[in-house]
């Protein structure tokens, strides 16, 4: 795994997220949130990460309003929740044990090994299903993993993360996301098969989007390590987009529009239905909400709390 020089900004500002993401994908939709800082999406991005320290306390404090209607949380939707970092910070572990506390269903979506750590929590969810985990595998080529996801885990490990978290008997679906014409592709079929053995039970997955900085950073990438395709690879990209590099159209940003988009779409599916592979989008909301109830104990700011982020709101007390 390649190394890199990593800030952490811890913050505790109300309303933020992860902000970053040390995995550094090159087609990361996120990394425009960078340019809001007045960071680049590029290097900044994968290198000066904001991490909301207070997230377990914010996530205790709204769950106890009695306005709150609960359903399913998805964590890692905007950035990764187990990226290196949390493995000190342990905020994502802090949120689940609020969740855990509370009978509040969360669905995982990671490309790292590290959410293993948590399975003693996930499983315990899973078990009344209140938790379901998604994990992003691209391709099985850890040589095109290498240059494309540069430090999120290889490929077989993320197949191993599959295995071990479908063996403690929790749902686990996989993303292929993004699908990269003559790329990551040509794996659709393969890639299946191979989530399948591990254990996967669902499958999902979006063409390549290439929203505002993220378009010029991948085509860099892309005559950078594949200088012979890279013609192929943005024709086919403008044909599934309707002429464009992009398109932000709701009906169509996921899974593009025209033949080739069609195409890979009828490919997933066969294969999908083959395997006995559903879609996950539905599984994060099949969770169950019920048994929901309020927290009792809301610490005030600045209270030492545990070992999770929720201690650490005294660096700022
Ligand atoms: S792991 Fe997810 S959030 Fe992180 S860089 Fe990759 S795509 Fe973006």
């Amino acid at each position: 795994m390649a190394r890199l020089d990593v800030d952490v900004h811890s913050y505790v500002f109300e309303g933020g997220r992860w902000i970053g993401c040390e995995h550094g994908c090159i087609y990361c939709y996120a990394r425009p949130t960078h340019s809001y800082q007045g960071l680049s999406p590029g290097l900044d991005f994968e290198s000066k990460i904001f991490a909301k320290i207070n997230a377990p306390h914010l996530l205790r404090r709204e769950l106890a309003k009695t306005s709150y209607v609960p359903e399913s949380i998805a964590l890692g939707v905007n950035t990764d929740a187990y990226q290196p970092c949390e493995r000190e910070l342990r905020i994502t572990r802090g949120v689940l044990e609020v969740l855990q506390e509370c009978e509040h269903p969360v669905g995982l979506i990671t490309k790292s090994a590290l959410i293993e750590r948590d399975i003693d929590i996930l499983a315990a969810m899973a078990a009344k299903r209140q938790a379901a985990v998604a994990v992003t595998i691209t391709t099985l080529d850890p040589a095109i993993a290498r240059t494309l996801e540069p430090r999120a885990a290889a490929p077989a490990r993320r197949l191993r993360t599959v295995r071990t978290l479908a063996e403690a008997g929790i749902p686990v679906g996989v993303s292929i996301s993004p699908i990269i014409p003559f790329i990551t592709e040509p794996e659709i079929e393969r890639l299946l098969e191979a989530v399948h053995e591990a254990g996967a039970t669902s499958a999902h997955y979006v063409v390549l989007r290439l929203p505002w900085e993220v378009n010029p950073l991948f085509q860099q990438w892309l005559q950078a390590h594949f200088p012979e395709r890279a013609q192929r690879v943005m024709n086919r990209v403008r044909e599934m987009r309707g002429g464009k590099d992009y398109d932000a159209d709701f009906s169509t940003r996921m899974h593009g529009e025209g033949v080739w988009a069609e195409l890979i779409r009828q490919r997933f599916k066969i294969a999908a239905a083959r395997l006995g592979l559903n879609g996950h989008g539905g599984r994060f909301h099949q969770l169950d909400a019920s048994k929901f109830r309020r927290p009792l104990v809301i610490p005030p700011l600045g209270a030492r709390a545990s070992r999770t982020g929720e201690g650490q709101l005294d660096l700022f007390g």
